[in-house]
């Protein structure tokens, strides 16, 4: 009797879910199904209505290409209204760090690039310092984000740091990069490819490998690729890590090549097309840049190069507490205290109260991520 009563009540809301919802119904026949297989679509609704970052910095001498190259991958004229220098005004000049934002939309999906340019770096005559207004920008961006983190507000926060950095090495020389590599994610690059013959090209890969080998530069790796993956992709993730240091060519004109127009350099003896693969890694590196490895450059940023800032920051900060806290404790008082160094010691002892909190709170995030 009683199991007729639980069966009558359990087909009673099995119909019952059948009607108001299929999905439970679905779940409680199939045993099987629960939902979550739809995670990836809602990840990618909600990823497409907000629209994508990306901050992509330039570094190299002028004239090098970088403006032409960030042209032709993201088919934008960003430099406009750039002003030229002459040789003189080169050499006097300072880096500078310019911004360049531009909203991107295709098919529905938009992405908001910010270039970071460097004018100025490796022009003088004395470089040693070029690179400190590059690495201080990356800090200082570190550093708002870290603010931002801690704060009380950390729901919009705006992520203005740096997930990727080209480096455009001149076709002629090296580079180096060591100042950097370990701050953010370093692409580097052959410029103006076309001045070098096949040969010339491979040379200069081989070299500019053993180098980073040597001096034990961090550059950006490339993730190991899944063992199930399909042949075609393993195919052309191995081409994609022997291609590095991609040689490129850049281009702001169209030209007619093979009855098609196509972006390339014309010379009186030929045209160099910067989306053929014979003639430069152009495609490669915009194939990893945007289709492939976007999201992992961004990945890397945070977890390996911010995480490295975060954890330097909050060591230094507790050194810092802890050193204070030695000085102020057990010093004898001789003699009374006037208003005056009595107002100081409160207003020292809210501040250290303040960074206490915060540094527990910091904690406290550290160890709620870690969980
Ligand atoms: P930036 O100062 O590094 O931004 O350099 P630009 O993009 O302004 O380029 C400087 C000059 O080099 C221009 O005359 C470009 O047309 C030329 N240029 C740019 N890319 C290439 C390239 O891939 N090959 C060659 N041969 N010239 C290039």
């Amino acid at each position: 009797m009683l199991q007729k009563r639980f069966v009558f009540t359990f087909e009673t809301l099995q119909s019952y879910f059948y009607s108001s919802s299929a999905f439970i119904y679905y779940v409680l026949k199939e045993k099987q199904y629960v939902g979550f297989a739809t995670l990836p679509n809602q990840v990618h609704r909600k990823s497409v209505k907000k629209g994508f970052d990306f901050t992509l910095m330039v570094a190299g001498e002028s004239g090098m290409g970088k403006s032409t190259l960030v042209n032709s991958l993201f088919l934008t004229d960003l430099y406009k209204d750039r002003k030229l220098l002459n040789a003189e005004e080169r050499i006097n000049q300072t880096v500078e760090i310019i911004k360049h934002t531009v909203d991107i939309e295709e098919k529905g999906v938009k992405l908001k690039l910010t270039i970071v340019d460097t004018p100025g770096f490796g022009d003088a005559v004395n470089n040693n310092e070029c690179w400190k207004p590059i690495t201080d920008y990356i800090d200082q961006q570190f550093e708002q984000y870290f603010r931002d983190e801690s704060g009380l507000n950390r729901k919009n926060i705006q992520d203005n740091r740096v997930h990727c950095c080209l480096y455009f090495i001149p076709p002629f020389g090296h580079g180096c990069m060591k100042a950097l590599h370990e701050k953010v994610n370093i692409i580097p690059l052959i410029a103006k490819a076309d001045c070098l013959t096949p040969n010339e090209i491979k040379k200069l890969k081989d070299r500019i490998r053993e180098e980073i080998d040597k001096f034990g530069i961090k550059v950006y790796q490339f993730p190991e690729c899944d063992s199930d993956e399909d042949e075609e992709f393993k195919q052309l993730d191995k081409e994609l890590k022997e291609c590095t240091p991609f040689a490129v060519i850049g281009s702001n004109t169209v030209v007619e090549a093979r009855g098609q127009r196509v972006r390339g350099r014309l010379y009186p003896w030929g045209i160099v097309e910067v989306e053929n693969q014979s003639h430069c890694d152009f495609v490669k590196l915009r194939n990893m840049l945007i289709r492939s490895h976007m999201h992992d450059l961004k990945d890397v940023t945070c977890d390996v190069h911010y995480e490295n800032y975060r954890a330097q920051c909050i060591q230094e900060m507790t050194s810092k507490l802890t050193q204070d806290n030695r000085m102020e404790s057990p010093i004898p008082i001789l003699s009374t205290p006037d208003v005056e160094t009595e107002k100081l010691i409160k207003m020292k002892d809210e501040e250290l109260k303040r960074m206490q909190e915060m540094l527990n709170k910091m904690q406290q995030q550290m160890h709620d991520k870690d969980q």
